[in-house]
C-alpha cells in the first residue's frame, strides 16, 4: 500500500496479511450498515494469549473491526500509517519497553483524537491516576477496567463511543486563548451573556434556584466559556467590572422571575480578586436593594483560581457579606484551593461539591468515600450541600440516599438563556424521578 493511500476500512487481506505484519487486522468480508456504525478497535497487549482471548470475546459480542498489536511500537506504527480507521484503542498499561502511559502520550502527541479504554491489573488508584494524566490530551478516555475485563463492563464502555465525539473535542480545542484587547472590545460591544443552570431540591424535585454562568458571545468563536478568559480578566484588572455586570444582569433576571411568581434564588460566581475591593460588600447590598430583592435571594459562590493565602481584605468582605445575610458558597469543593482551611476560616453557608466527586460515584471506589465524607462533614457543620455534575439518574439516586440537599447538572438541565427556564421547568416536572414526589 502506498504511503499516501487514504483508504480507511477495511484493509484488504493483501495489504495486511494476517499473522505477517506487526499488527493484525481481521474484518468481516462484507460490511453491512450495522458494521459501518461500529468502532474500529485496536487491542494493544504484550501477552498474545490475552490478545487472542479479548479478540475472540469482542467478536462474539458482535464487533468485527478488530485489530491487534503485540507492542506499543507496533500499535503506533499502525495508527500513524493511517492504514486503518482506529476509533477505540484498548490498551494494556503494563507492557515491557514502551508501557501504556508512554504509548498513550505518544499517541496523543501524534494527533490521534480517538477514544481509549485502559486495562490494568494495577488496581483502581493507579488506573485513576493514569486517567487524570491523560485527561488534558486530545485522547478521550472512555473508561478503565481491571484485567481481565468482563463482557458486560467492556460493552458498557464501548457503548459510550460515538462517531462525532472526537470532532467536537477538536473544535473546542481550536478556540484560541483570548487577549486583553479582545476582552476590552467585548465590553464595548456588549458581547457578554448569562446562561442559567437550574438547581433542584433532591428530596422534592422542586426548583430552588439557578446559577448564573457567564458566556462570551465571541464574534468569531461563538460562545466562549469562562475558563478561557476569567484568568485574563483577573490579570488585566477587568474582573471587577465583569463581576459587576454579571451581578446586575443576574439580579435583573431574578427580579423578573419573582414578578412572574417564580420565587427562586440566584447564585453568582465571584473570585477572590473581587473580594479584595473594600467597597464590594456595600455595592452588592446596594444592587440587591435596587432590584427590590433581599440578600437571602443571592448566594455568592467563591472560587479561588490561584494560590493565595486568605488575606485579611477578602475575609473582611466575606464576613460583611454574611452579616448582611447573603449566602456564601465554597465552590468546587475538593479541588484547587477550595480547602478545609477556607472552610474553617470563612462563614460559608453552603458547600458545593465539585463534579469530579459526583458523577459516577456509586461505581467508583475512590470518589464515593470522598463524596460521602464531604456531605457528612457539611451536614455536621450545618451547611447546605449542593452537588455539581449530576449527569445520570443513578447520580441523582445516590445523592438522595446520602442526604445531599441540592443537585445541579446535565441530568436536571443544561445552562440556558433565561427565557427558556419556564419551558425547562414544565419538561422537568414531567420527567423528574418519580420517588421525589412533592
Ligand atoms: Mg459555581
Amino acid at each position: 500500500m502506498a504511503e499516501h493511500d487514504t483508504r480507511i476500512w477495511p484493509p484488504t487481506e493483501d495489504t495486511l496479511p494476517l499473522g505477517l505484519g506487526p499488527a493484525e487486522w481481521a474484518a468481516s468480508p462484507t460490511e453491512d450498515s450495522a458494521t459501518q456504525r461500529q468502532p474500529g478497535l485496536l487491542l494493544v497487549d504484550d501477552d498474545p494469549f490475552m490478545l487472542g482471548m479479548q479478540s475472540r470475546m469482542l467478536r462474539s459480542m458482535g464487533y468485527s473491526k478488530i485489530g491487534t498489536a503485540g507492542s506499543a511500537e507496533a500499535a503506533l506504527a499502525l495508527v500513524l500509517a493511517g492504514r486503518a480507521a482506529v476509533d477505540v484503542v484498548v490498551c494494556d498499561l503494563n507492557m515491557p519497553d514502551v508501557d501504556g502511559i508512554e504509548f498513550l502520550r505518544r499517541l496523543g502527541d501524534s494527533g490521534f483524537a480517538g477514544n481509549v479504554i485502559l486495562l490494568s491489573g494495577e488496581g483502581p488508584r493507579i488506573i485513576h491516576a493514569v486517567q487524570k494524566l491523560l485527561a488534558g490530551r486530545r485522547l478521550r478516555i472512555l473508561g478503565a477496567l481491571e484485567k481481565p475485563a468482563g463482557r458486560a463492563a467492556l460493552r458498557a464502555l464501548l457503548d459510550r463511543w460515538h462517531p462525532l465525539a472526537p470532532a467536537q473535542a477538536t473544535d473546542e480545542a481550536r478556540v484560541p486563548a483570548c487577549t486583553a484587547d479582545e476582552l476590552h472590545a467585548a465590553r464595548q460591544g456588549e458581547q457578554w451573556v448569562l446562561h442559567y443552570q437550574p438547581k433542584v431540591d433532591l428530596q422534592t424535585g422542586a426548583l430552588t434556584g439557578t446559577e448564573a454562568l457567564l458566556r462570551w458571545n465571541h464574534p468569531e468563536h461563538g460562545l466562549v466559556y469562562p475558563d478561557r478568559f476569567i484568568g485574563l480578566a483577573e490579570d488585566c484588572g477587568a474582573i471587577d467590572a465583569l463581576t459587576g455586570w454579571v451581578l446586575g444582569a443576574a439580579l435583573a433576571q431574578l427580579s423578573r422571575w419573582h414578578q412572574q411568581g417564580l420565587l427562586i434564588q440566584m447564585a453568582v460566581n465571584v473570585s477572590m480578586e473581587n473580594l479584595r475591593a473594600p467597597c464590594f460588600a456595600r455595592k452588592v447590598g446596594a444592587l440587591v436593594r435596587h432590584s427590590c430583592l433581599s440578600p437571602q435571594d443571592l448566594t455568592l459562590e467563591v472560587t479561588e483560581s490561584r494560590v493565595m493565602a486568605l488575606a485579611p481584605e477578602p475575609l473582611e468582605t466575606l464576613v460583611r457579606l454574611r452579616m448582611q445575610r447573603f449566602g456564601l458558597s465554597i465552590d468546587d469543593f475538593g479541588t484547587g484551593h477550595s480547602s478545609l482551611a477556607q472552610l474553617r476560616d470563612v462563614p460559608f453557608t453552603e458547600l458545593k461539591i465539585d463534579r469530579g466527586f459526583v458523577h459516577g460515584a456509586r461505581q467508583n471506589p475512590l470518589i464515593r468515600p470522598m463524596l460521602e465524607g464531604s456531605i457528612g462533614m457539611a451536614q455536621r457543620l450545618g451547611l447546605q450541600t449542593v452537588a455539581e455534575g449530576v449527569e445520570t439518574e443513578d447520580d441523582w439516586a445516590l445523592l438522595r440516599e446520602l442526604g445531599c440537599d441540592i443537585a445541579q447538572g446535565f441530568f436536571i438541565g443544561q445552562p440556558m438563556p433565561g427565557e427558556q427556564l419556564h419551558a425547562w421547568l414544565t419538561d422537568w416536572q414531567a420527567r423528574r424521578p418519580r420517588e421525589s414526589a412533592t
